[in-house]
């Protein structure tokens, strides 16, 4: 199975990385800026005699060397700089993506395809009109990672094993996403039944503002652990055709009562890329607020040049 990861940065190195140690495949780094890629993965190379591990690695700035590739994660974009506009920033990785994606489609078109760059619902709308590839087979990484911070928080504040706990976020990866309480549970009970309103509002709240809380203690650059391990499930479900359910922005075609947008959903992956969007019985109070972040993202779209 041959994966690419198109964008050498932080996100973009540190999955190439986990997806080598975790020998899912051949894995290809691509990034536009010459020698980085081709110097992050020699590094990565020379850890393989301590690791024990015979994991195949190799970076390039040649975007052609993703050709035939079964699987390919986009990261390459850039991050907002001071004074940029969110509407700047959104042409700019719209430029980038524009390109990437007509490569990925000259000479890997029966590739599945990850989005991760933001802002990633509508870069995953985006990328899914430039290639015109099935809607099955092009999704992004967003609710993923904002599950497991839900999982994280939640955790801690009742003392209990993360493992413990199936999380679902679902919405826009951005300040209308929704950590869904009611449907989130700890060894099958709801969270609901084991926070009082206050509590799980408050976890809520935190999870929503963990990226800009991160970034802010940063002060420069964004998340790439969490992100990178959230890609690095993604591909493993993919790989390895697990069909586990997990939160992901795709496209929506009626389903949850939205149309022509991704947005995040639970989904069932597999070999194939999304196998079925799974529905949640949203009550009034949650399709409310689900249908306002789509709308949300369906007004943003017309910004995109498409
Ligand atoms: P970064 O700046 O460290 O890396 C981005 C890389 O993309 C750079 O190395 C740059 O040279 C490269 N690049 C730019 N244009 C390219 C092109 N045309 N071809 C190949 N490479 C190109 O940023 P990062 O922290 O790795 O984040 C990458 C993206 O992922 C950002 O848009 C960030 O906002 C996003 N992100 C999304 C999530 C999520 O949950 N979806 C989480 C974290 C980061």
């Amino acid at each position: 199975m041959k994966i690419s990861i198109i964008g050498g940065g932080n996100v973009g190195s540190l999955t190439a990385l986990r997806l080598a140690e975790a020998c899912v495949g051949e894995i290809v780094l691509v990034d536009v800026v010459k020698g980085l890629a081709q110097g992050k993965s020699f590094d990565m190379e020379d850890a393989r005699q301590v690791l024990a591990s015979n994991y195949d690695i190799k970076g390039t700035d040649d975007i052609t060397s993703i050709e035939k590739s079964q699987v390919v994660v986009v990261t390459a974009g850039l991050a907002r700089k001071p004074g940029m506009t969110r509407e700047e920033l959104l042409q700019k990785n719209a430029a980038i993506l524009k390109d990437v994606c007509l490569n990925i489609k000259k000479v890997s078109p029966d590739a599945i395809l990850l989005i991760v760059t933001n802002p990633l619902d509508m870069m995953t709308y985006f990328a899914l009109k430039v290639t015109g590839f099935s809607s099955s087979r092009v999704f992004g990484m967003g609710v993923t990672l904002d599950a497991s911070r839900f999982a994280n928080l939640i955790s801690k504040e009742l003392t209990v094993p993360v493992t413990d706990i199936s999380p679902v976020v679902i919405g826009s990866h951005g300040e209308s996403m929704l950590p869904l309480s009611r449907f989130t549970t700890v060894k099958g009970v709801s969270l609901d039944e084991l926070l009082d309103e206050n509590k799980a509002n408050l976890l809520v709240k935190k999870t929503v503002e963990r990226g800009k809380e991160i970034v802010s203690l940063l002060g420069s650059g964004s998340a790439y652990f969490a992100p990178s391990a959230a890609i690095t499930q993604i591909v493993k479900c993919i790989v390895k055709d697990e069909k586990k359910t997990l939160g992901i922005s795709a496209f929506l075609n009626g389903e949850y009562g939205a149309r022509d947008v991704c947005i995040g959903v639970p989904c069932r992956i597999g070999k194939d890329g999304i196998e079925k969007i799974v529905e949640l019985d949203l009550n009034n109070e949650e399709n409310k607020a689900f249908c306002a972040s789509a709308q949300n993202l369906r007004l943003l779209l017309k910004e995109l040049p498409v």
